[in-house]
Formats: structure tokens, C-alpha cells, sequence
């Protein structure tokens, strides 16, 4: 593959032409069935027409103004975000990373108006990510990451996660926040415990530290709820979005409370393209469809047909699959063998799949999946797993003999 894109990823070599639904076409005619879906960013399935008609009817009439005017379209998704949830106040941006950003400014900056400007470091999880920018990977931790790009930005103390007394020990005078995914998407699927997040809760408003959930994966409807945490009955005081915000259109927010969002004033923060008008109006109808009445109850109806299949797989295949687990339609399977042979066997079944740490291969279908499209994912990660498990017997009886 000869091409001048920076290889900064290790690409497949196939290219996708056109997409229905949780399908995927390449040029040849070839059919993937996409539970990659971007990465959790195409919630809605490809080509859905309320997203088409919502972008292409926007972009009749105006693309791009400048955050220097209103622009109805954010103050109107605004609006509904903070109905929908804990939050009073909403900035809009392009990605995962830059949501992560303003969480972390939009922390550091409540500290310092509240009269404790010492205060700007961030308690962060091991196996998390938020993302690639300077900040936002410091607060990932991932020293693959890291190497080779200088120091990393000051201020992250980074624990183990799931021992909250190593979190109690972490906390000093220069603590602000602490950041945490209520799954963690890229570092395994990792469910974090309500209690948990519930001990986190309690520890912020004893310290007065600001609780940042990053739901750039979870948020949107993935796991069921409109917003990972809405589960757990654990509010943040600043939560990060991105992914499945848009659709598959680039944007991003990071919401706060009101108290949170006191030291964000007018020139303290900024972006050219956040909250475009058509980036609002793709997020505009992203939300019209999650949010009407029984979209969210089928997400879980799916979930749980899919968990309770994939269970019956794992138990026919044990060699393969060591665990099943994950929230909503974020699932993971943790293997036996390794990750990449169980992707690379999905791509073969003409089934898209991303791995993840801790040698999960996650599932990520569109929210809008069908029981059949369920039963034609299980059939064919059943037929990945009896050739996995055929393969690594053979394995380990030439090992044996
Ligand atoms: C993907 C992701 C990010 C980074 O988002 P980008 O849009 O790639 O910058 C941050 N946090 C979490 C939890 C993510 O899954």
C-alpha cells in the first residue's frame, strides 16, 4: 500500500465504498457486517436518511459562521443535552481529545475562581484513554504513547484502577479533579463498578474536586442509557462527548454544571469549527432518534440478546473465549489466543471488528441493529471461534508431542 496519508495506523487493507445500516460495501461488491461502526461513532448505522436529510437540508443554507454569532442550532442541542442530563452548560468541539481538553481546563479553571489556583492536578486511571494531544495523553498515561514526544504535560497522577484507597492516598493540595470512563472502551471494556464511581462521588465533594466522566465511547445511547453514568446513579460535575454525538459528523462538547462551569467566561475558551451549523444539525437528529420513546429500550433489548448468544458461544468455546462483558451494545470478548488472530478470523467471516487492550475484541454494532443482523454476528464470530479453537489444538498437541 503506497500512499502518502502518515502511517501513524496499521491499516487493513480494504476500502469501503458505500454503507446501509450496520453494512458496510467495498467497490467490489464485497458485504461487511459493521460492528466496528467508526469506532462507537456511527450510533445510527450508515447512510440513515433523518441524518442525510438533516445534513444535506443544512447545507442548503449555511455551513460555517463563526462562534462570534449565534448559532441556534448549538444553543438548541444545548438546550437538549442539559435536559437530558446533569449538566447547565455545554462547549462544543470537533473530537474526543478536544472534549477531554476543555474537561480538564473547565476543572482547573473552577479551582483557580474558587480561590484555589494551586489547585490543577488531575487523578487518572491506568488502562484509560482519552485521547492523543498533549494533555489529553498525559492523562492516558500510555507510555507506547508517549515515547518520543517530549515530556508530557504536567499535572496527572495516574493509580491503579479499582483500589479506591490508592485514589485517597493520590489526592494532595494541588488535586482538582479526578477523570475516569464509566467503561473504559479502548483499555478492555472494563466496566467500572457503580460503587466505585459512587466512592469517586464521595471523595470529590469531601475535597472539593471536580468528578470528570469521559463518555466520549460510552455517551449517546451505547450502553443503553443516554449517558453511560445515568446507570449508576452517579452524577459527574464535567462530562466529555464525542463519538457517537455526531453520527459519524466530527464533533465534540464538554458539558458542566453550572458551578463547574463558573470560571468559563467570555475569551477563556475557543474554537473556530465547534458547534458549525452543520455539525448541530447532524447532532440535532442524532438526538431526535435516540431520544424517542423506546429507542433507548431497544438498545438494551439488543444488548441483552446479543450478551445472553454471545454466552452460549463462550460455553461452546471455551479455548476461545475467556469472557464476555461489557454495558449496552459496548461488548467485549476477552480471548484465549490472541486478540488480533480473532479480528483478523471476524474479517475473514466479512464481519469488522476493533480490538481493544487487556486482548478483548470489542463489538460496537449500530445501535439500530436488527435480531437478524444479531443472529448473522453470532453465527459468524461461532464460525471464527470452531476455527480458532481447531487451530490452537492443533497448536498445543504438536507442542505436546
Ligand atoms: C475515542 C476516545 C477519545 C478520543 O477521541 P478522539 O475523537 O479520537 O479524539 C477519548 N476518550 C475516550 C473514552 C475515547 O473512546
Amino acid at each position: 500500500m503506497n500512499s502518502h496519508v502518515l502511517p501513524t495506523y496499521a491499516r487493513v487493507d480494504v476500502a469501503f465504498e458505500r454503507g446501509e445500516g450496520a453494512w458496510l460495501y467495498t467497490a467490489a461488491g464485497d458485504r461487511y457486517l459493521d460492528f466496528t461502526s467508526g469506532v462507537a461513532v456511527n450510533a445510527l448505522g450508515h447512510a440513515h436518511p433523518k441524518l442525510i436529510a438533516a445534513l444535506t437540508e443544512q447545507a442548503q443554507k449555511v455551513w460555517h459562521v463563526s462562534n462570534l454569532y449565534r448559532i441556534p442550532g448549538a444553543e438548541r442541542l444545548a438546550d437538549r443535552l442539559c435536559a437530558a442530563s446533569f449538566a447547565d452548560f455545554v462547549f462544543f468541539c470537533n473530537s474526543g481529545t478536544e472534549a477531554i481538553e476543555g474537561a480538564i481546563k473547565m476543572a482547573r479553571k473552577y479551582q483557580a475562581v474558587s480561590g484555589k489556583p494551586e489547585r490543577y492536578r488531575i487523578i487518572t486511571f491506568e488502562g484509560a484513554f482519552h485521547g492523543r494531544t498533549l494533555a489529553a495523553l498525559s492523562a492516558t498515561g500510555n507510555k507506547k504513547y508517549l515515547d518520543g514526544f517530549g515530556p508530557p504535560v504536567e499535572g496527572f497522577d495516574q493509580v491503579a484502577y479499582g483500589d479506591i484507597e490508592l485514589v485517597k492516598k493520590a489526592i494532595g493540595p494541588e488535586t482538582a479533579g479526578i477523570l475516569i470512563e464509566p467503561v473504559m472502551g479502548e483499555g478492555g471494556v472494563r466496566v467500572v463498578p457503580s460503587a466505585f464511581l459512587r466512592a469517586l462521588r464521595e471523595l470529590c465533594d469531601k475535597h472539593g474536586l471536580m468528578l470528570i466522566f469521559d463518555e466520549v465511547q460510552t455517551g449517546i445511547g451505547r450502553t443503553g442509557a443516554l449517558f453511560a453514568h445515568q446507570l449508576t446513579g452517579v452524577e459527574p460535575d464535567i462530562m466529555a462527548l464525542a463519538k457517537a454525538l455526531g453520527g459519524g459528523f466530527p464533533v465534540g462538547a464538554f458539558l458542566g454544571t453550572a458551578e463547574a462551569a463558573k470560571g468559563m467566561t467570555p475569551g477563556t475558551h475557543g474554537s473556530t469549527f465547534g458547534g458549525n451549523p452543520l455539525a448541530m444539525a447532524v447532532a440535532n437528529a442524532v438526538l431526535d432518534v435516540v431520544m424517542e420513546d423506546g429507542f433507548l429500550d431497544k438498545v438494551k433489548q439488543s444488548a441483552l440478546r446479543l450478551k445472553q448468544r454471545l454466552a452460549e458461544v463462550k460455553d461452546r468455546y471455551p479455548s476461545v473465549i475467556a469472557e464476555v462483558r461489557g454495558e449496552g451494545l459496548l461488548m467485549g470478548l476477552r480471548l484465549v489466543p490472541p486478540v488480533s488472530e480473532m479480528v483478523d478470523e471476524l474479517r475473514a467471516e466479512k464481519m469488522l471488528t476493533p480490538a481493544a487492550g487487556d486482548n478483548v475484541v470489542r463489538l460496537l454494532p449500530p445501535l439500530i441493529i436488527g435480531e437478524e443482523e444479531i443472529s448473522e454476528a453470532v453465527s459468524r464470530i461461532d464460525r471464527a471461534c470452531a476455527r480458532l479453537a481447531q487451530t490452537h489444538a492443533r497448536a498445543a498437541k504438536q507442542g505436546a508431542a
